[in-house]
């Protein structure tokens, strides 16, 4: 970890006096004399902070200092400022909500490690330095002489929102005091940006059977609601956010459970423009509790959503002829964007919105199409490591929250998986090289917690979340624990000795253990039980006869109406296998099925993102449950990465597509797709097109590649081509 020092004059502060809720509102005025060649800022602080310069925010970040593992390190911010300074007084403030440092974070109560965190004062530390055109420097720093008050900002909370007072008069001051600061280390900003992306405007407005006045802006996002509106002081702006109507028709908040995710603004006179900045809301609708003058005053142009996201480069597209496909790749497309807000979460609207690996880690490779993620994951990896047990148990959740509890198959992985996907997509063997001990001391936790040497048995697993073969009442599909477990475990494995073949480690003791691993599956599970089992037998190499595996997983498919049964585990690698094997059919008729279950059937229903649950809106229109049933969850959008790397073939034949591979699997259902894929060689762009006697095919690539058409292998070097078939 490398640490940051700020100048030594700038010191922790906090308010001498607790504001409770509120925000505190930090402050320094002073005087610059000369003209100014350069200002950069330095800041951090306990909560999430919004710095601005004489009322100019300092950077379109938001959400600064983002989400580490607070227990060991906080993010320090540098901004560029020198345009903000003037010649002359100047003021530099800074409002500090709870963030995710401070606020409530899982379910209703917190864990021992929460409690502690949330414990620490609302302190920043900062420091100015201006250099004058004369090539004198001087510093602001963070010290007793700064002002402090309770900002308008009255609540502000991750899971509960935030309330805005702009009729506030009076500003109680709370007085500054200095002290030694939360104890953990300061680094320098990993991660990306979390940045304000795009803003929505209200697609409709309507009235519910109830009588409320609900704003739908046509996509399910994650950021918050900018009001514009004419008052006289005192009104109320009141919202409340939801996914989804019931059915109804009416507005729907018990999925969000415990968090209130609420949002009242209280006016002061005239026209005025707001919207939250310490807070988020993961929502598709508004409802207008109160608005100035009476609900139905508002207007279409009164509320404007903006999404958040990380900051990433975009780098895939994918397109295809049929409208549905293309609103499934638009729906993972939003669940990633909506969960990768500075770390990769499960959800972004109830009371979880946490790290939790085992999603992550089965999203990453759609991830890693879809955006640059490089330096997104490499911040949450490092986090992984040093939230790692001593033993090496990955926790299920990054930044951890329950230290020490459940360690899953699956999720743990996410620890091998991750780095080895970041090194396929973007060649680079840093990521393998920081990563190495994290990956090595999974695997060593795995040898010594299992019950049964060469198998993974034992142990408290998630399995395959949410499978459609659980027993009633389970969230565990019919997967055998020990199945799942000792897969995962020879892939970790096998991971490992790839990566330490690249570093040039010695890995031979884990050359021995993979190969004790596969005997020891092999010879206990002679046979698989349901799709999972078979999909994880056959993409982990494990099945010692994989065209037989493959037939039978196809037979067990149609025998269930050609529908699929898998859960988190089972279901990103089921096409693949099936391709892989020569049922690229079934895999189409499993992608293009409309009816429940399916990929397509959430959107027969309207969805916009990735649905946690198969059925979170069941055929009859009831919801699954009000207990898990989030609308943003990306796990199943790892479909995604099938139609880059199988559907259109796009594949890196050494790591970061210094060579590449393309192989498309096309099928005559579809009239073309066409995928593109910025690499770090340069721009991969497949197409294919049914013609009457099969398709033409359309590739361009920047670097050599081995094209596979057909069973026949082409080679060629950096350019344009077509092929027919
Ligand atoms: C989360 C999941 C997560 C799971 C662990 C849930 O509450 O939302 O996505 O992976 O717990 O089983």
């Amino acid at each position: 970890m490398c640490d940051m020092r700020m100048v030594d004059e700038a010191k922790w502060i906090r308010p001498k006096k607790d504001p409770g809720n509120a925000a505190p509102q930090f402050e320094k005025s002073f005087i610059i004399d000369q003209p100014v060649r350069k200002a950069v800022l330095q800041i951090t602080g306990v909560g999430i902070y919004r710095a601005e310069i004489n009322a100019k925010p300092v950077s379109g970040a938001v959400l600064a200092p983002g989400w580490t593992s607070y227990r060991y390190r906080l993010q320090v911010q540098k901004y560029e400022v020198t345009g903000l300074i003037r010649a002359g007084s100047n003021v530099l403030t800074v409002v500090l909500g709870k963030g995710w440092f401070r606020s409530r974070l899982v379910g209703r109560d917190c864990t021992v490690t929460q409690d502690q965190l949330r414990a620490n004062s609302a302190g920043i530390i900062a420091s100015l330095e201006v250099e004058r055109s004369d090539g004198t420097r001087i510093f602001v720093t963070t010290d007793p002489t700064w002002k402090t008050y309770e900002s308008r900002i009255r609540f502000s909370e991750i899971y509960d929102g935030e309330i805005y007072d702009a009729a506030m008069e009076e500003t109680t001051e709370l007085g500054t005091e200095v002290y030694a600061g939360p104890e953990l280390h300061l680094i320098e900003q990993q991660g990306e940006d979390v940045r304000e992306k795009m803003r929505i405007p209200a697609a409709r407005r309507f009235f519910t059977p109830k009588g409320e006045l609900v704003y739908d802006f046509g996509q399910e996002i994650t950021g918050y609601v900018e009001t514009c509106v004419t008052a006289r002081k005192g009104d109320r702006v009141d919202l409340s956010f939801a996914e989804v109507m019931d059915p109804q028709g009416n507005f729907y908040t018990d999925n969000y459970r415990s968090a209130k995710s609420k949002y009242i603004y209280i006016c002061r006179d005239g026209e005025q423009n707001y919207h939250p900045y310490l807070t988020f809301y993961g929502f598709r609708y508004i409802r207008v509790n109160e608005f100035p003058g009476g609900v139905s005053q508002s207007d279409q142009q009164s509320f404007t959503a903006i999404a958040i996201w990380s900051d990433m480069k975009r780098t895939g597209s994918l397109i295809t002829s049929d409208q549905m496909l293309n609103q499934l790749i638009s729906n993972a497309l939003w669940s990633q964007r909506d969960n990768f807000v500075d770390v990769p979460t499960d959800c972004p609207q109830r009371d979880e919105r946490l790290g939790w690996t085992g999603d992550a880690e089965i999203f990453a490779k759609t991830a890693c199409y879809n955006y640059d993620t490089e330096r997104f994951f490499t911040k949450w990896l490092t986090d992984l490591k040093l939230d790692q047990h001593e033993n090496g148990g990955v926790p299920s959740v990054v930044p951890d929250l329950f230290p020490g509890q459940r360690v899953s198959a699956g999720w743990g992985d996410a620890a091998t998986i991750i780095p080895w996907e970041i090194y396929q997509t973007y060649g680079d063997k840093t990521i393998l090289a920081r990563q190495f001990d994290s990956m090595k001391a999974w695997v060593d936790y795995i040898t010594e917690a299992t019950d049964t040497p060469g198998l993974w048995s034992g142990g408290l697993h998630f399995g395959d979340w949410l499978g459609l073969d659980a027993q009633p009442g389970s969230y565990k599909g019919a997967s055998r624990d020990d199945l799942i477990a000792t897969a995962y475990y020879s892939h970790s494995v096998f991971l490992l000795i790839k990566a330490g073949e690249v570093l040039g480690k010695d890995i031979d003791t884990y050359r021995d253990l993979y190969d004790t691993i596969v005997r020891s599956f092999r010879r206990t599970y002679t046979d698989y039980r349901t799709q999972t089992e078979y999909v994880l037998a056959l993409y982990f190499h494990l099945a010692p006869n994989p065209k037989q595996a493959a037939e039978e997983l196809a037979e067990l498919i149609r025998a269930n109406g050609k529908r699929l049964s898998t859960g988190f585990l089972g279901t990103p690698y089921l096409l693949h296998v099936l391709s892989d094997h020569g049922y690229s059919d079934l895999a189409w008729d499993l992608l293009l099925r409309k009816e429940y279950p399916s990929w397509l059937y959430p959107i027969t229903k309207g969805a916009t993102t990735i649905w946690e649950h198969w059925d979170g809106i069941m055929p009859d229109g009831n919801f699954w449950s009000p207990e898990m049933n989030s609308f943003n969850h990306y796990a199943y959008g790892s479909v995604c990465d099938w139609l880059y790397s199988k559907a259109a073939g796009i594949g890196p034949l050494v790591p970061g597509y210094r060579r590449v591979r393309i192989q498309p699997h096309p099928d005559r259902r579809l009239s073309f797709l066409q995928a593109e894929f910025q690499t770090r060689a340069g721009r991969i762009v497949v197409s294919w097109k049914r013609t009457t006697a099969g398709f033409r095919y359309e590739i361009h690539t920047p670097a050599e590649t081995e094209i596979i058409l057909e069973n026949q292998r082409h080679i060629v070097q950096p350019g344009h081509y077509l092929f027919f078939s």
